[in-house]
């Protein structure tokens, strides 16, 4: 009878066993290789090269500036590669950033980079809603010339602590130069 108890208890034991190992599981994740898993909850929308750039950059800013890292994943919902016509959604909550194949292309220093950028523009349209308790954002909250000299400096900080050399640095800084944004969105090839 004893015998029995034990036999029974083993039985029941490795019922419950089976059934708790059951919910580890991740089946979606099986096949997907170590690189391509998102390595914070921003979510990356693209083949496998873009979702390894992603992680790649957002590693990155994890490693070498984890305020910029807080920055990103406060902000930053979706970021989509896409072929051209780089855009940020900031109204979308949580916020959308596309990135053409030129910005994916330049490199992970300068894609986390990017990434910041577009963190810090969405953080100006939060704060401008937030404080002022309106849906209606002005668009010089978040765009024109106050609003990317901000970010610009932002993105500068988050190269220098990268390791970024000096000739980057100063291109962002002296972009507030080239008015940038003011290229209507359908010609934007970056
Ligand atoms: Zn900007």
């Amino acid at each position: 009878m004893v015998k029995f108890v034990i036999l029974l208890l083993l039985i029941a034991g490795l019922g419950l066993g089976v059934y708790f190992a059951s919910f580890k599981k991740t089946p979606q994740y099986n096949n997907v290789p170590s690189k391509m898993k998102a390595v914070s909850k921003i979510r990356a929308v693209g083949d496998d090269e873009c979702k390894i750039q992603v992680n790649e950059a957002i590693t990155l800013l994890k490693q070498k500036a984890p305020k910029h890292f807080q920055l990103a994943v406060d902000y930053l919902g979706t970021i989509e590669c896409v072929e051209d016509g780089s855009d940020i959604f900031d109204y979308d909550q949580p916020a959308r950033v596309k990135f053409g194949k030129l910005t994916m292309d330049e490199g992970v220093l300068w894609l986390s980079s990017a990434i910041v950028h577009e963190a810090c523009h969405v953080k100006q349209y939060n704060d401008f809603r937030q404080e002022n308790l309106t849906k209606n954002v002005p668009d010089e909250v978040y765009k024109g010339k106050n609003a990317e000299g901000w970010c610009l400096e932002v993105q500068a900080d988050v190269l220098e602590k990268m390791g970024s050399d000096k000739d980057t640095i100063d291109y962002v800084k002296n972009s507030i130069n080239e008015e940038y944004w003011k290229v209507p969105d359908r010609i934007i090839w970056w």
